[in-house]
């Protein structure tokens, strides 16, 4: 059984990497030795993924492809697009 996360309890962890799987998508969080899954309010783990790159860094933006729920993550180490 792969660990999980809740969208909710998620938020404000920072995010190294993530990649989307058939069992869902997966997020590798800062501290923690295994990826994790991150998993709606309604149970479900699919995810629209955007990346949101700003002035003050990048973020994650997951969308859930069941019922909408949003939620955002801060992402480290991640390269920003060429200006
Ligand atoms: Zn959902």
């Amino acid at each position: 059984m792969p660990r999980e996360v809740r969208i909710d309890h998620g938020m404000g962890s920072i995010v190294l990497g993530w990649k989307s799987s058939e069992d869902g998508l997966f997020l590798r969080i800062r501290g923690q030795t295994q990826d994790v899954r991150v998993v709606c309010l309604c149970s479900r783990s699919h995810w629209i993924v955007r990346e949101n790159f700003s002035g003050d860094g990048a973020s994650l933006v997951l969308t859930c492809h069941h019922c909408g729920n949003r939620g955002t993550f801060l992402m480290e180490g991640v390269s920003l697009p060429a200006p």
